[in-house]
């Protein structure tokens, strides 16, 4: 387990971990202690409009440091929190510290900036506890519902459940924008998509990541734009890497990109570093290097 490999902190960055012999209950008791003191931090990754040069928004994205087992990965401790119940806590709190920080930097802003939260199916299990703390949180710390989005993965609109639906529904009746994560990954049928309270198709960094420097794998990406255009819905691609990608996407009118070309998810600090460099147009810091390399 960790212990034995002296500490080393790269451990858990490695998917193969979770099949390891990690401490699992002492990994879930250091996640509900960290969760209790609210010692999880929350980091904001750059979303850019490319055709204009603009960051319009940031993707929140949960970080959690632990004295003994390191930098833990949200792909390992996420699914832990959804099988614990900590889920619910653990969302509540990205939530609260997301929507204060996009809150306080709008107030000295122009052009607003708006926030993405990943949910998970958890979260619809209690609709009605769900969209209360939403309504809650967006009031008490000032953010306008217009500048909120949520991040939902296809896998949860799978079953096309009619209360999630309603859901989302009302989320979206209030201003709220759905983005659907990882799209083109979740193996199902694409009839759901047209009768949803949808705003956004975010490609897959998986898709993104196959388009080689000879433009061969474009046909995924490509026919995932042309479907948003038909469905009049904005598409986003996550994972843009290289500039060949991004000039692809461009090609294709995708404007919309996250990725390490432009920035990884940053502190709170490091991002208002990385805003006044690039809206200033001076000195551009490179924040491009990944964050597990
Ligand atoms: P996601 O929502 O699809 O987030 C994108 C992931 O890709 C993030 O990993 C981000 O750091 C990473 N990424 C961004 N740009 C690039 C790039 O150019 N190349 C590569 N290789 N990776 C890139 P991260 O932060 O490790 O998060 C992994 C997943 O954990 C997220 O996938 C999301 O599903 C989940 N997650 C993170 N924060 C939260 C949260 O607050 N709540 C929930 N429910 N899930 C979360
Ligand atoms: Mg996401
Ligand atoms: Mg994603
Ligand atoms: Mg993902």
């Amino acid at each position: 387990n960790a212990k034995k490999n002296g500490g080393n902190k790269a451990i858990f960055y490695s998917e193969k971990s979770m099949h390891s012999d990690v401490d699992r209950p002492r990994l879930e008791a250091h996640l509900r202690r960290a969760i209790e003191h609210k010692k999880i931090d929350v980091f904001y990754q750059p979303k850019m409009k490319v055709d204009t040069e603009v960051v319009f928004g940031v993707e929140a994205l949960i970080r959690w440091t632990d004295e003994e087992f390191g930098n833990v990965s949200p792909a390992i401790f996420i699914p832990i929190a959804e099988e614990t119940g900590f889920i619910q806590p653990l969302w509540e709190l990205v939530m609260e510290k997301a929507c204060e920080q996009v809150s306080k930097w709008n107030q000295s802003r122009s052009h607003p900036l708006s926030v993405s939260v990943n949910f998970s199916a958890r979260q619809f299990l209690e609709p009605e506890l769900m969209l209360q703390t939403v309504k809650k949180i967006l009031i008490d710390k000032n953010l306008p519902p217009q500048n909120f989005e949520i991040e939902i993965t296809e896998s949860i609109l799978l079953n096309n459940s009619a209360e999630i639906v309603q859901s989302l529904q009302t989320l979206q009746d209030q201003g709220i924008s759905i983005s659907i994560d990882d799209f083109g990954t979740g193996y199902s049928s694409l009839s759901y998509l047209k009768d949803l309270p949808i705003n956004t198709l975010k490609i897959d960094k998986s898709f993104i990541q196959n388009i080689n420097e000879d433009l061969k794998n474009t046909e995924i990406p490509e026919a995932i734009i042309s479907l948003a255009r038909g469905l009049h819905l904005d598409v986003i691609a996550e994972g843009v890497e290289k500039e060949h990608q991004k000039e692809f996407l461009l090609s294709k009118n995708c404007v919309l990109m996250q990725g390490y070309l432009f920035s990884k998810a940053l502190s709170s600090s490091d991002f208002e570093q990385f805003l006044s460099n690039y809206e200033g147009q001076k000195n551009p810091p490179d924040f491009r290097h990944t964050e597990k390399g």
